[in-house]
């Protein structure tokens, strides 16, 4: 659970105007509520409490700590008391790190008998929280606000989904992708600017071999690969008498996880058009990689290869599953409206709704000699998402599509690969044409497990263009959207 490695800092605003005792009730209060919220189970990570703030000089070392610290994947602030925010200006002009303004108080209920002038001093959340806000509105911080009882569980669910979108930022911005080969040859939508998206995402994107690839391939031991073969037989059911080609995947993934895990890379893409000295395009291996917590982008598409890794962490631990996919085929039988997401090879296992089977089949496309051994399943259903990070010249653009998994309506005996079957929302010709519109590419991250609204957190955590297509999306809307994102993002 990489999650684990993380925590989020409790920083408390207030002043000195109320006396000791004041101070000292909030310093108490602050730290059982984030008693309270790590014992309940509902957060992904720690919260620590960090500091009753008083003064200019507490929150700017607080800031300074936070940056510096590789546990620390954000700040989440609140006002128990007034904090006048000329004091935050400092410390928050230099945060470096994910920020979230937790607007509640300490109180459920205003108490009618007890309630007093005291009282009221005490807990003054409700404007201490405005004053906070403004200040952070004012430096144009980019921040995440979330508003209700700190032991209402619909706030410590959106907190959390939250925290697992800043763990992402911070899992991205030491990410390294390994690339075997170029992007697949004249292809626009895959390309991008990797120095752009190194500055914004922190991602390093470099290539390697293949030709290096097939020497760690050779190198790989026959001890090595049954010992994965055990791994494939336990998971998977085998459907296909020719083992020769499961071996020969073992080998590959064994050989790509050797020189990704020297690099420390969590993510990877490859291209059938450079498959030189391999005999199959690895389908099982990149499959089982994607089930391990690798990305991976098809036809080199490291721009998904590295979305699939970071989704993955957002969404690690819920059970849903996050991959690579893309929009094969539609079905367009009126009232009946599918896409068929699937890919030549590579579908992540996590997406299957029963146990995948290993299968070999011919491949045509590409420098295959021998047939890539690859598991094949249906998609669960369910709520899901798609996503695509595209390269406009200058910026980056993150789409986001809510989708509606169903269970494929036809078996499709005759096709070799994994399949997805979703209707896009609001419906799958309005969804198709505000995804065009946008620019979205036929390569995404499908994922049960991460939302539009922690999309919409990364987003705004890296300064990036986000859009949204939902059940409320027009094609007039979004279109007006587009046109006024293009003038803004210019005078960015
Ligand atoms: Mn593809």
């Amino acid at each position: 659970m990489r999650m684990k490695n993380y925590e989020f800092w409790f920083v408390v605003g207030s002043q000195f105007l109320y006396g000791p005792e004041v101070l000292d009730t909030v310093a108490e209060r602050a730290q059982k509520m984030v008693d309270e919220m790590n014992a309940s189970g509902s957060l992904p990570c720690k919260v620590v409490y960090k500091v009753t703030a008083k003064t200019n000089k507490e929150i700017t070392d607080v800031v300074k700590e936070a940056n510096y610290n590789d546990a620390c994947a954000g700040i989440i602030t609140w006002c128990h008391t007034f904090s006048p925010s000329k004091m935050w200006i400092n410390g928050l002009a230099n945060l470096q790190k994910p920020y979230c303004h937790l607007a509640t108080q300490f109180n459920l209920e205003i108490p009618n008998e007890e309630i007093d002038m005291d009282f009221m001093n005490l807990n003054q959340a409700a404007h201490g929280d405005r004053e906070h806000g403004f200040i952070a509105a004012r430096l144009r911080m980019p921040r995440k606000v979330i508003a209700g009882h700190w032991q209402n569980e619909s706030v410590r669910e959106r907190l959390g989904e939250w925290m697992r979108a800043a763990v992402g930022v911070q899992f991205s911005k030491s990410l390294k992708v390994m690339r075997f080969g170029d992007n697949m040859r004249e292809v626009a939508v895959t390309e991008g600017d990797k120095v752009e998206v190194q500055t914004k995402l922190g991602w390093q994107v470099n290539t390697w071999a293949t030709g290096d690839l097939v020497k760690e391939m050779n190198a790989v031991t026959e001890e090595e690969i049954d010992a994965l073969m055990a791994e494939y037989t336990a998971a998977y059911d085998i459907a296909t008498d020719n083992i020769d080609a499961i071996r020969y995947q073992a080998r590959e993934e064994i050989a790509i996880k050797k020189m990704m895990d020297a690099e420390g890379c969590m993510a990877f893409s490859n291209t059938f058009q450079d498959l030189y000295g391999m005999e199959q395009l690895p389908g099982l291996a990149s499959q089982h990689l994607m089930s391990l917590g690798y990305g991976y982008g098809g036809e080199g598409d490291w721009k998904v290869a590295a979305m699939t890794a970071i989704l993955k962490v957002i969404g690690e631990g819920k059970g849903g599953g996050s991959g690579f996919m893309e929009d094969y085929t539609y079905h367009l039988v009126p009232g009946s409206e599918y896409s068929l997401g699937a890919h030549m090879l590579e579908v992540c296992p996590t997406f299957a709704a029963d146990k995948p089977r290993i299968e070999t089949h011919h491949l045509g496309i590409g420098m295959n000699e021998k047939d890539p051994a690859r598991l094949v399943f249906e998609g669960k259903a369910g709520p899901a998402i798609v996503v695509s990070l595209v390269d406009m010249g200058g910026r980056l653009r993150l789409i986001c599509q809510d989708i509606e998994c169903i269970k494929p309506i036809m078996e499709m005996p005759n096709l070799p690969v994994a399949r997805v079957m979703w209707r896009a929302l609001p419906n799958l010709e309005t969804g198709i044409e505000c995804w065009i519109m946008a620019g979205g590419a036929h390569h995404t991250v499908l994922s049960y497990d991460v939302s539009a609204e922690q999309m919409r957190d990364f987003a705004r955590m890296m300064d990036i263009e986000f859009v949204h297509i939902n059940k409320d999306t027009t094609p007039e809307k979004l279109e007006q959207e587009l046109f006024l994102a293009d003038l803004a993002w210019k005078l960015k």
